[in-house]
């Protein structure tokens, strides 16, 4: 039998992709905000529902781009239950992560423990959308508001994630996507950020592009962090499939959901009627540590990759130590020792889920 990893890229046929890159051999310009990159911008806008969005080279940078554009200063709200970008975006913008314990239920940050955590010199609250859940974005939004802080979404996993029916594209003053090979939607290395404040734009471009405006005029200090017309063409094939996509990823949640709800020892994360989800990923949560690493090892001696994601807490990685101060996160400290990530992805048959559940089910 074939490994089964915990996800797999998605890709267009293969011909698809030919014909649309097939141009650029003829007009050589294959970077630079070309064609694809236009056209691309163009159709996210309208899927994600948003009046801004800029497209960069990975996700990562996109973040970075966004404490960059809005200036944050200081220290910035976040979770320690993330992937390691969140964190480390912060960092190396020079600014002070300050971790936020979360919900139980959802994985995001717990908005009801932020505003004990607020100084004078916070900045920012950067939340996560962890694995197409949403946020409590409405009382984020009311601290915001309250203590005139930036939110930065994090919303890497949530591309496609409807709430209340609408786009969560326009959340908080920015929410950066990853088009990375992994995520539900992708154009092998990429990253975009939204935004519906239009005069960001130019800064955002300028940002990923060396601050250059004009053949001779370079207005801000900017970096490199554009999107290439290879993986924009990428993007543009793959948007054709997403929502099918999505609907295949929603019949193997359901077949895990059903094969697992009545067995006591694991729980599958759910969502709340406000969620249409993308079904990014499908992490369980097992009553013990123990249990969690027993079925870790059965899968991968049946050759099935799970993940544990996300541990460590970004907050415990050995190159931090003794920097930051060290708060108490019980919540995420519990769900990191025993959440595990099963295989999801459109091309996964319902016998390897029903097969991964029976393994589950014997530990
Ligand atoms: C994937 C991911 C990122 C980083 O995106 P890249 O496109 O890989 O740079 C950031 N945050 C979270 C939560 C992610 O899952």
């Amino acid at each position: 039998m074939k490994p089964i990893y915990v996800t797999k890229p998605s890709l267009p046929e293969f011909n698809s992709y030919v014909e649309e890159i097939r141009e650029l051999w003829d007009s050589r310009y294959i970077t630079n905000m070309g064609i694809k990159h236009k056209n691309l911008e163009i159709e996210l806008k309208s899927f994600l529902g948003t009046k801004g969005l800029t497209l960069f080279t990975n996700g990562h940078l996109a973040l970075e781009s966004s404490i960059q554009v809005l200036g944050l200063t200081g220290e910035v709200i976040t979770t320690p239950f993330t992937f390691a970008s969140t964190t480390q975006a912060i960092i190396r913008k020079g600014l002070t992560p300050v971790f936020c314990d979360i919900q139980e239920d959802n994985f995001t940050i717990d908005s009801q423990k932020i505003e004990s955590l607020i100084t004078e010199k916070t900045s920012a609250i950067m939340p996560v959308h962890i694995y197409g859940n949403i946020c409590n974005v409405e009382a984020i939004q009311k601290i915001a508001d309250k203590y005139d802080l930036k939110v930065i979404y994090d919303g890497a996993q949530a591309f496609g994630v409807k709430y209340k029916g609408g786009s969560i594209a326009g959340f908080g003053d920015v929410t950066m996507y990853s088009f990375h090979a992994t995520k539900v939607f992708n154009t092998i290395e990429g990253g975009a950020c939204t935004y519906q404040d239009l005069s960001m734009e130019k800064s955002f471009n300028g940002d990923k592009n060396y601050g250059i405006t004009g053949q001779e005029s370079v207005e801000s200090i900017g970096g490199n962090a554009k999107m290439s017309e290879f993986q924009a063409a990428m993007g543009l094939c793959n948007l054709r499939n997403i929502s099918e996509n999505i609907k295949k990823r929603k019949i193997r949640y359901e077949r895990y959901l059903s094969q697992l709800e009545h067995f006591d020892h694991v729980k599958v994360q759910t969502f709340s009627k406000y969620i249409e989800s993308n079904y990014a990923y499908l992490p369980i949560v097992c009553n013990s540590e123990t249990l969690r690493n027993t079925i870790k090892l059965k899968l991968s001696n049946n050759q099935i990759y799970s993940r544990k994601y996300f541990y460590p807490l970004t907050k415990d990685y050995e190159c931090y130590e003794g920097k930051f101060a060290s708060v108490k996160t019980p919540v995420a400290t519990k769900s990191s020792n025993c959440v595990l990530v099963l295989p999801l992805y459109p091309e996964l048959s319902l016998e390897d889920i029903d097969r991964i559940c029976d393994l589950i089910k014997s530990c």
